[in-house]
């Protein structure tokens, strides 16, 4: 269903969206010799393309750190459950509709497994109505409930301390969670390690050339898929729940306020130095200046 990710839907809360917000995530410490690769790449400009993967996946996440902060999404203090709700729930709407539909389900009293699963169906779609597809999206959170009742007593905190590869093919097997869900519960409900990898993430990453294709992960001529684009950064950034949760965060801030689908804001971008297809952005004439889209970079 979301094998190809290029085509999907953004649907992430965005920086103009009423996020979350607590403590800040403890990967704006993170020395970059907890980072995988050949040392800190942060401070070294600019970056050449000769420099490992893993250095240049760690330049970006650290100018996008120096120019956002830190973005304290769906921090640890929260409930997981409630988390894990939301990222089912914000699926193809804005992150403001699904604070209703969160509200909703609290006033109601059902933001546990078992109160959720005891609501009749047509209230459970009532409540969930403002987070849109809400027959779609009731019979999802009905369906993880239903398996934290019946597979984990009702606990969410027995499913989310299944190791990594278990927790995520559990949330997979599930009915209506996608990879994209899967590891947005992975990460912040659940607070482990995984990569979210979404239309933000492969518009940016596409855009700066740094993608399974150009970097030898996949081969050139295939369709790239969910699994190519989370190995890019699995595979060359050390494990570590911290890092997923802000670099996420990170992109999906950049990819609204600057690296829009349209009309990109090269000018002032942080990762310009980095970037071939915003300077080739900036130097065209302005009349003939178009988005350079997510299809453009193989
Ligand atoms: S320079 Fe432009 S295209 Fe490149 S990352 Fe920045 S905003 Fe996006």
């Amino acid at each position: 269903m979301r094998s190809n990710v290029g085509s999907r839907i953004i649907t992430r809360p965005s920086s103009t969206d009423p996020i979350p917000v607590g403590q800040p995530s403890p990967a704006a410490e993170l020395p970059a010799s907890r980072l995988a690769g050949e040392g800190s790449a942060a401070n070294t400009t600019p970056l050449g393309r000769d420099l490992p993967a893993a250095q240049r996946l760690l330049e970006v996440y650290h100018r996008l750190f120096a120019a956002y902060g830190p973005q304290a999404w769906w921090p640890g203090g929260d409930d997981p459950f409630a988390v894990a709700v939301g990222a089912i729930l914000t699926q193809i709407v804005s992150w403001r509709n699904v604070e209703i539909a969160l509200a909703n389900l609290r006033a109601a009293g059902a933001m546990t497994p078992r109160a959720l699963i005891a609501l009749p169906i047509e209230e459970l779609e009532s409540l969930v109505r403002p987070a849109g597809y809400y027959t779609v999206k009731a019979r999802r959170l009905r369906a993880f409930a239903q398996m934290l009742v019946d597979e984990f007593s009702g606990d969410p905190s027995r499913l989310f301390a299944l190791p990594m590869p278990e927790l995520r093919a559990k949330l997979l097997a599930t009915h209506g969670i996608g990879e994209e869900t899967a590891d947005d519960i992975v990460v912040y409900a659940a607070g482990q390690p995984s990569f979210v990898v979404d239309a933000y993430t492969v518009r940016l990453f596409s855009r700066l050339e740094l993608t399974p294709k150009t970097l030898g992960s996949a081969s050139r001529g295939v369709v790239l898929r969910y699994g190519d684009w989370q190995r890019l950064f699995m595979d060359h950034l050390v494990p570590d729940a911290a890092l997923s949760n802000e670099y996420h965060a990170l992109i999906v801030r950049h990819g609204v306020v600057r690296c829009r689908k349209r009309d990109p804001r090269c000018g002032d971008c942080p990762l310009l130095e980095l970037c071939p297809a915003g300077r080739e952005h900036l130097a065209a004439p302005r009349a003939t200046r178009g988005p350079r889209t997510i299809e453009a970079v193989g």
